[in-house]
């Protein structure tokens, strides 16, 4: 029997429920110092705090954006920054209903005698950072798993650890009244095909869902950060129904439906890719116990990026490319867009980075 007590308890199941809101989504900006410095020299800006801070300023005061986003996950260096003007984000969110988020792992470390498998790291002393967090206004987290498609990838040793790894900081995570992003990526690298995507999915989830239980983890306080089930990235394509169909039928197979949401990674794939096969999953009819969203980095930022390049001038440019993303994905959670978005610079462009980093 699972037995959650946490003074929290009512707060973390409203505030999944409210993360997961048909109709909004979360933007995932909490690349580290080194990520967020690769995406910076892309467009040649140097990455330095203030730059950091400007990127971050632009995506929170876009106008208008804010009313189909219901969460932001920060970086910690962001948490405690301001608008230029002085105030903290974290205020700015909150003045539009947006929860804030916090990531709370520390990376990766490779996993001993392994292909290069990963274990993620931050259990230390995170019950301490937790509170601090909440107390700075973070009212959910997210803690990055990384696992691998090869030939006998990934391994019995790397589900486990790291599905294990994922139910503790959950259970963290709820005693300190944050509500826990559990986020077992599946990276798109390899010449797979869906099928084989969709029974390595149903595998690592089902082994989730059987370590929060383990662990006490109140499913209705979480939210699920999965990738979609598509082919590996050096496959051929295939339609977003098909996307759509084999994703939630691994969903269906593995995630009770005490979980709220579900919010995608965008996992490499363009801007206009991930909106379409959101859209796609939304507008199947079959069950779906808990609502479809999205929790995208790269697949919210790449046109604002670009459209930005680092200067003041084309501040409302960017934003305006944020709010078209934004509002496309919201769209998306509803099953209705019809794929109009302007296509800003980027927008499809594929994302993908092998063995990607965040
Ligand atoms: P992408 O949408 O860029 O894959 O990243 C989302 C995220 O937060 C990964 O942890």
């Amino acid at each position: 029997m699972s037995c959650f007590i946490s003074k929290y308890a009512d707060e973390l199941a409203k505030n999944a429920a409210y993360i997961g809101t048909p109709g909004k989504g979360i933007l995932a900006a909490d690349e580290s110092t080194g990520t967020i410095g690769k995406r910076l020299a892309s467009i040649n800006v140097e990455n330095v705090e203030e730059n950091r801070r400007a990127l971050r300023e632009l995506l929170f005061t876009a106008p208008g954006a804010l009313q189909f986003i219901s969460g932001v996950i920060f970086f910690e260096e962001t948490l405690y920054q301001k608008t230029a003007s002085g105030k903290l984000f974290v205020d700015v969110l909150k003045e539009s209903g947006v929860l804030p988020g916090i990531k709370v792992d520390t990376g990766t470390v490779v996993l001993n005698g392994t292909n290069d498998e990963t274990f993620t790291q931050g259990l230390d002393g995170l019950a301490q950072r937790c509170q601090k967090y909440y107390e700075a206004g973070a009212r959910f987290a997210k803690w990055r798993a990384v696992l691998k498609i090869g030939t006998i990838e990934p391994t019995e040793l790397a589900i486990q650890e790291n599905a294990n790894g994922l139910a503790m900081y959950s259970a963290i995570c709820q005693q300190c009244g944050l509500v826990p992003i559990v986020e077992p990526e599946i990276l798109v690298d390899g010449p797979h095909d869906i099928n084989k995507c969709a029974a390595v999915t149903e595998r690592v989830l089902a082994a989730c869902y059987k370590a929060l239980n383990d662990h006490h983890v109140m499913l209705e306080g979480t939210l699920l950060k999965p990738n979609m089930v598509t082919p590996g990235s050096d496959s051929p394509k295939v339609a977003p129904e098909v996307i759509a169909e084999h994703t939630v039928r691994a969903l269906q197979r593995t995630i009770p439906p005490a979980v709220p949401a579900v919010v995608f990674l965008s996992g490499g794939q363009s801007e206009e890719e991930a909106t379409i096969n959101l859209n796609a999953m939304n507008k199947l009819k079959t069950k779906k116990p808990w609502s479809l969203s999205f929790s995208f980095g790269r697949a919210l930022q790449q046109s604002t990026l670009k459209a930005w390049g680092g200067k003041a001038e084309n501040l409302g440019k960017a934003q305006e490319a944020f709010l078209v993303r934004c509002k496309a994905n919201s769209e998306a959670t509803l099953g209705t867009y019809k794929g109009d978005a302007k296509l800003g610079e980027g927008a499809a462009e594929s994302l993908h980075v092998k063995d990607y980093k965040y």
